[in-house]
């Protein structure tokens, strides 16, 4: 964080550069000293200095100034750096001015011209003055700011693709919070601008996106070279253990994921059955300590960076991204996971992130404190979902299609659900359509043939997912959902695996297009558990080293 600063303002150079050289002199290794010739150009400064957020704690200013009078300053500048201690350098006849400055720019002290000896005249004054500033000081977030409506779409893709990605920020409702309407007043916003950014170093995006944050904060989303070992696509367990194990036994590894690590898992509050953790382990801390253990061997990851085209090139395999950029590679790991299943009821489509959510949307939960919600959904992610609710919300409905829960959902999280007196699961029961007034109001249910409407201020949606490939159909095989088909699964009726251009079998994950290898969720016939996925990117891995020892 900067040092704060102590600002003197003076139009007499001669003043000026005494006043700085007792400040730095005294207070130069923990404070800042910055010094103008003048009212106006004190204000330039310290308006600089509050876009930056950095801490003010001093103004020390002449009473006669021709254009602007120290008191006049400290008036203006206070309204900028309330906190910060005023002191007015006056001359013995200026003592009417020290009185109007009391009353007009609440100045903490007048300092008589000249303070020599500053150890008996001026600095006993400011120590006391700085403590008491100290004391009550509250360092700025050093953060990202964001600032949008509560219930902008933009802005909850945002927040997750920011709390996903463990970038520290803070949400300023541009409607109700002062701060936040004094920014987007300062950004010379409207609107239509937001969401607004305000990032550490004090510049502001407009109209941010993911992409146009990700390089202020520091995330790459350009590959360094031009070729790869092996390339992963997903970012979830699957593909972070690909890349730890790639990246620790010395291939060039090259990560790329459309959001943030963690993929499916990052979304689960808590998982409880993965191996060596008895209490249990949030997907965002593993997905952070994945992330951060494939970094430490050397993996690239590009985040976030969305793989939208494959081409082959003899050995070469050519990812396209969505930003028209593209990377060359030997090997490809394929771990993009699923994606949850849209609710195609009245309303969704314009509600979606707006009170209707997909997955878990753990940024959104806290501010749902106190009001009524729905999960939609029988499965586990549903009623891990709906117990996490609970802990925020009135009361969480469980909306489910299913007579019971028994088929889709673990004993344990039936039990919890039951346990818990403020969720009631509704089965055979249907979301019919959502409405609101620019964000969810209400849903309107089929309860075995007869309608319900319930107040909602969010419903998180968990009814299945699908697998996104098209983006590979050209040249790898899938099954109907989309699923891609890998080893045995490719062998047809007669025994062949047809267009398989090579005398030996296709290894256990790999697809139909050699060197190109599916592991996790995405895979046909996949153990849809973190565990497994984990497993399957290891073996991934090794399977890519008996494919690289063939070329
Ligand atoms: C809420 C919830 C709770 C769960 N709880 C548990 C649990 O307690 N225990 C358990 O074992 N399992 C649990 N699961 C299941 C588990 O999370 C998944 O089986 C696991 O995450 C699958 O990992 P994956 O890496 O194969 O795919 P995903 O986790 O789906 O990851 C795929 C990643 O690929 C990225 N991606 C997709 N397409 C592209 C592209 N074209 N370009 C770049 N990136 C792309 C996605 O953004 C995503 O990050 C839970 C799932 C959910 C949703």
């Amino acid at each position: 964080m900067a040092k704060p600063v102590l600002m003197a303002i003076d139009d007499d150079p001669e003043v000026l550069r005494a006043v700085s050289r007792d400040l730095k002199r005294r207070y130069g290794d923990r404070y800042r000293v910055l010094d103008a010739g003048s009212g106006a150009a004190g204000l330039e400064l310290v308006a600089e200095l509050e876009r930056r957020q950095e801490p003010l704690a001093l103004f020390v200013a002449d009473q006669r100034m021709p254009e602007m009078s120290g008191t006049a300053f400290l008036a203006e500048a206070g309204t900028r750096y309330p906190e910060a201690k005023r002191v007015l350098l006056t001359a013995y006849a200026d003592t009417d001015a020290a009185i109007e400055a009391i009353n007009r720019a609440h100045i903490d002290h007048y300092l008589l011209k000249p303070w020599h000896p500053p150890e008996e005249k001026l600095y006993p004054v400011l120590d006391d003055m700085l403590a008491d500033w100290q004391a009550a000081f509250k360092p700025a977030f050093q953060g990202v700011r964001l600032i949008d409506a509560r219930w902008s779409p933009a802005a909850h893709l945002l927040k997750g693709f920011l709390a996903r990605n463990q970038v520290p920020y803070v949400w300023l409702d541009a409607e109700h919070h002062a701060e936040a309407r004094r920014i987007v007043e300062a950004a010379g916003a409207g609107p239509d601008d937001l969401p607004l950014i305000v990032c550490p170093d004090g510049s502001t995006l407009l109209r941010a996106t993911p992409a146009l944050v990700a390089e202020k904060v520091g995330l790459r989303t350009q590959a360094e070279a031009a070729y790869y070992d092996l390339v992963i696509t997903g970012g979830g367990p699957t593909g972070l253990a690909a890349a730890v194990y790639g990246g620790s036994e010395g291939l060039e590894t090259l990560l790329v994921e459309r959001e943030a690590p963690g993929g499916q898992a990052g979304e689960s509050s808590l998982i409880e059955n993965y191996l060596g953790f008895p209490a249990g382990v949030s997907g965002a801390d593993l997905a952070h300590r994945a992330a951060a253990q494939a970094r430490r061997f050397g993996v690239q990851m590009l985040v976030p960076q969305e793989v939208t085209g494959l081409e082959v090139d003899g050995p070469y395999r050519r990812l396209r991204f969505a930003d028209g950029s593209a990377v060359s590679c030997h090997a490809l790991v394929v771990a993009t996971g699923v994606s949850y299943r849209r609710l195609e009821i009245p309303g969704a489509a314009e509600l979606t992130g707006a009170g209707v959510y997909y997955g878990a949307a753990a940024a959104e939960v806290a501010a749902l404190r106190g009001q009524d919600v729905v999960v939609v959904g029988g499965g586990n992610s549903a009623g891990q979902a709906a117990m996490h609710l609970s802990r925020f919300a009135r009361g969480v409905t469980v909306v489910v299609r299913a007579a019971d829960l028994n088929a889709s959902m673990s004993r344990y999280l039936i039990d919890r659900l039951a346990e818990t007196p403020n969720v009631t699961v509704r089965c055979g029961t249907r979301p019919v359509a959502v409405a609101g007034h620019g964000h969810l109001e209400r849903i309107d249910l089929d309860v075995g043939g007869s309608p319900l409407t319930l107040p909602a201020a969010a419903a998180f949606v968990f009814i299945g997912a699908k697998p996104r490939t098209d983006w590979l159909a050209d040249h790898v095989q899938r099954d109907a959902q989309g699923y891609l088909l890998t080893g045995a699964d490719l062998v047809g009726d007669d025994g062949r695996v047809p267009n398989w251009p090579l005398a030996r079998e296709p290894y256990p994950l790999e697809t139909n297009l050699p060197g190109v290898f599916a592991a996790g969720d995405v895979r046909h016939g996949s153990v849809k558990r973190v565990a497994s996925g984990v497993g399957e990117g290891a073996m991934a891995v090794a399977l890519v080293h008996r494919y690289l020892a063939t070329l």
